[in-house]
């Protein structure tokens, strides 16, 4: 039977129903004569309150609210990539094509391409036992990725008839199902999951892989695993952007997926713009083949905002359950956290800190909560990664967002408006980042880069810490006055914040250098700053070092020696010893 009720207030993206008509929480609805989608958030004796995800203006009282007895659901199936979607995916692109700019109210439109007929290989046969999650067929959804047709989680039975190869849509019967009962059921590509219940997995690992970025400041100092999270808070011209666009673009994730907030209309535009023309450096073609952006702008209403986060992770869950390492990148969760604000005020709810609701911080850890790694219901192995950029007001730090997601983040890049201003990129600061994942990363690094390769990045953070020690009393007294071993520890601490963490995202080699790179980097900064020691123990003053060019020709093989060339460091080894030897000589 149709459960119907009848609107009886209308507030922004609120609307309440006098009493209990039978609508269950968290079921979609559709609110009104246009058809309009919300969601049951609230329910209580007195009133059902539902959020609508579309501008509500022109709605009366009256109007007729239908329940569909489903939950909030993404259809999941081969056309998410390489796709803009809106916070509830509806792709931008086909309404933009019929109903001219934004998405027009009530506008239905298919998720996905039903049409389009993919070219797919079944990979089981009639009679096999199947259970949630196997995979039954492959279909190259574009050049990039291999899209794993996979039974529904919580199904299983036999295969009572199978499709031959060939060409099918979405929505063709691939296979069906008899379960323990008889009942029969068709497989086709699509499954639908509702976007706030995260997708099971058999178990989940501990983190041990790092998920490599290609930028030092990261892949050395403060990693992110595979499965991991990471917060990147900035004030605005910080470098958010271009800091996920660089792990877009070059980090080892197999799918990325953006999910954008933006300040203004334009500004998105902007992002989509930017990102539809970025280029996979791995393979030559557009990184959208591997990449879904999902697209709020504050013209949006903020309900859609607000599930904008779930429908994001729900398809990178999706990819991993296929097998794939996905990353999440969500700028800014800031504007998200305003669309919780705005919704709560409406629900005229008790706020807590700056009008924040107070389940703020239970919202952010379901968010962050569905990063992990994980071994599949079919037994592959696959994780999803987050990483959000915050944009606290004014680069303040603490403020509710940036604190609360301090909590469920064990990754924290902090980015710094001075460096930012001295044009030091990636205006990462190496004083107030961390990263939690360093002792689970450890044995990683030393099996696959070297095995001081963390002993060495902790010298560098020490050298790093003292420095800034350092430079509280060269402000009160100067620089002279230190001792020769203090002058050569801000020598060489200028040698790695110039020469290491210093990237430009701009040059062909520097904006993107692999592991063995960073180590043999590394050492040679370590070297230097070994036999340097051994002089001034020597009795050599700095000056004398210093006179040596040795310092600057070190900052500079981050352009001079190709990321393919990576025979030329013994030259620079040698230049050392060289430097060593011609500074002896001449003091003798
Ligand atoms: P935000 O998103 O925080 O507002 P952006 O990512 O747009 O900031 O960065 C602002 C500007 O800083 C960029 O246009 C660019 O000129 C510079 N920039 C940021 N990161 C780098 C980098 N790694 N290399 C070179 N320039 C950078």
């Amino acid at each position: 039977m149709e459960r119907t009720g009848k609107i009886y207030g209308i507030n922004g993206p609120v609307i309440t129903i006098k009493g209990d008509v039978g609508f269950s929480m968290g079921e979609m609805v559709y609110a009104g004569e246009e058809r309009l989608i919300g969601e049951v958030i609230s329910l209580t004796k007195e009133f059902t309150t539902i959020q609508v995800y579309e501008e509500t203006s022109g709605m009366k009282p009256g109007e007729i609210i239908t329940g569909t007895g489903a939950t909030l659901s993404v259809t999941l199936a081969p056309g998410i990539l390489n796709n803009i979607f809106d916070g509830i995916e509806r792709p931008l692109s086909e309404v933009a094509k019929v109903s001219g700019d934004f998405i027009s109210r009530g506008f239905a439109v298919d998720s996905l391409d039903v049409h389009k007929e993919w070219d797919t290989t079944m990979v089981v046969k009639k009679g096999d036992k199947v259970y949630g999650g196997t995979i039954i067929a492959e279909v190259p959804e574009t050049p990039a990725i291999i899209h794993k047709v996979m039974v529904p989680p919580g199904m299983d039975g036999y295969l009572v008839s199978v499709a031959a190869d060939g060409k099918y849509t979405i929505n063709d019967t691939l296979a069906v199902l008899q379960k323990a009962d008889g009942t029969e059921v068709n497989l086709t590509m699509v499954q639908k999951w509702p976007i706030r219940r995260p997708r099971p997995s058999a178990r989940r690992f501990p983190v041990s892989q790092p998920l490599v970025t290609g930028q030092r400041i990261l892949d050395t100092l403060f990693p992110i695993a595979k499965g991991g999270t990471a917060a990147i808070p900035g004030g605005f011209g910080t470098g958010k952007t271009m800091t996920q666009h660089s792990i877009a673009k070059w980090s080892d994730a197999d799918i990325i997926i953006y999910i954008g907030c933006g300040e203004r209309g334009n500004e998105m535009t902007e992002v989509l713009e930017d990102f539809s023309k970025l280029i996979d450096p791995k393979s030559g073609n557009p990184l959208m083949d591997r990449t879904v952006l999902i697209a709020n702008t504050s013209n949006m209403p903020v309900a859609a905002r607000e599930a904008s986060v779930y429908t994001g992770v729900t398809l990178a869950e999706y990819y991993r359950d296929m097998g794939y390492h996905v990353a999440i990148m969500a700028d800014s969760t800031s504007r998200w956290a305003e669309a919780l604000r705005e919704l709560s005020g409406r629900l005229e709810e008790m706020p807590a800190e700056e009008g924040f609701p107070a389940y703020l911080a239970s919202r952010l850890s379901a968010f962050y909560e569905r990063a992990g790694m994980v071994q599949n219901l079919n037994g592959t192995e696959g994780s999803v990664s987050i990483i959000g950029a915050v944009s606290p007001q004014g680069g303040d730090f603490s403020e509710p967002v940036t604190q609360n997601t301090k909590r469920f983040v064990r990754c924290f890049w902090g980015l710094d408006k001075a460096l930012a201003h001295e044009r030091h990129f990636p205006a990462i600061s190496w004083l107030s980042s961390y990263s939690e994942y360093l002792p689970d990363l450890a044995s990683w690094y030393a099996d696959h880069v070297g095995s001081d390769f963390i002993d060495n990045r902790n010298q560098l953070v020490s050298i790093l810490t003292q420095e800034s020690s350092l430079m509280e009393i060269v402000k009160l007294i100067g620089g002279d006055v230190l001792p020769d071993d203090q002058k050569l520890t801000l020598e060489i601490a200028r040698v790695i914040r110039l020469g290491f963490l210093q990237q430009n995202a701009f040059h062909p080699e520097d904006t993107c250098v692999p592991l063995a790179k960073q180590k043999l980097m590394m050492e040679t900064i370590l070297y230097l700053y070994q036999k340097s020691k051994v002089l001034i123990s020597m009795g050599m003053p700095m000056s004398v070092l210093k006179e040596d060019p040795i310092f600057d020709r070190v900052i500079s093989i981050k352009f001079d020696v190709e990321n393919n060339r990576l025979d030329k460091f013994d030259d620079y080894r040698k230049a050392i010893d060289k430097f060593y030897d011609d500074v002896i000589a001449r003091n003798a």
